[in-house]
């Protein structure tokens, strides 16, 4: 069974007078450890199919199973609790609270979580190593770069054990060397730890790092393509 599979989705959002169908019939099975990029050009729905996914916004028409859930047929209080222990988010604007250092930013999730304080300490300083951050566990976000801040998100994320991570243009207020370096990162863990990955982006060099490229126009999936040999710096 797919990790992930959406059947029919459609979304319409109403302006004003005006009916505009940001999603028509999305058909689509992502498996357990893909490395997933959805690309396609401003407004062709990217935004709103992972929202869906996300479980943060509900679709006009259609299901999204996750790991044979049926999120739909969720009750607010369960649909938070699933977000919580199954997805991961990092946003193109980091997120990070302002007043934690990075390793409590990591934490942060875990404790909602209700992790033992043990537990959670060891976890978010693994995940900063991974990432490469080790020397700067301490720090507030004011304190370190974009690219810096958004491998804590990365860390956040992974570190909270979720089935799927999805990133909406995580990349987006990088430069392309950070752009490429955190692409990198999300790799090497989405392989070492077999977490599935869907993220968007504009940018060809983040592209040319996945292992599957789907394309959104008008709100359909005009192409989904399997990548043999990403771009990927060697681990
Ligand atoms: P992308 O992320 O690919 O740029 P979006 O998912 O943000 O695309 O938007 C898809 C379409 O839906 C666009 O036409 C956009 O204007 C419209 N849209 C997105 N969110 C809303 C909203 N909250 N209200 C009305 N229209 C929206
Ligand atoms: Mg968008």
């Amino acid at each position: 069974m797919a990790l992930l599979t959406l059947q029919g989705v459609t979304k319409h959002y109403r302006q004003g007078e005006i009916d505009v169908a940001a999603l028509r019939d999305i058909n689509l099975q992502v498996d357990k450890g893909e490395f997933a990029a959805l690309v396609g050009p401003s407004g062709s729905g990217k935004t709103t199919l992972l929202n869906i996914i996300g479980g943060l916004d509900a679709p006009t028409e259609g299901s999204t199973l996750l790991n044979g859930t049926d999120i739909g047929l969720l009750k607010d209080s369960e649909l938070s609790s699933f977000r919580l222990f199954q997805l991961g988010f990092i946003f193109q604007a980091y997120n990070l609270v302002p007043v934690l250092s990075a390793l409590e930013n990591v934490e942060l999730i875990m404790v909602l979580q209700g992790r033992p304080a043990a537990e959670r300490r060891q976890r978010a300083r693994h995940y900063l190593e991974l990432v490469g951050l080790q020397q700067m566990m301490d720090r507030r976000p004011a304190a370190l770069s974009g690219g810096q801040q958004q491998r804590v998100a990365v860390a956040r994320a992974l570190a909270a054990g979720p089935r799927l991570v999805l990133a909406d243009e995580p990349t987006a207020n990088l430069d392309s060397e950070n752009a490429t370096a955190l692409l990198d990162i999300m790799h090497r863990l989405s392989h070492e730890e077999q977490t599935t990955f869907i993220f968007s982006t504009h940018d060809p060099r983040v592209m040319a790092r996945a292992e599957r490229i789907i394309t959104l126009h008008d709100g359909t999936i005009v192409e989904d393509e399997q990548i043999d040999q990403p771009h990927a710096a060697p681990v």
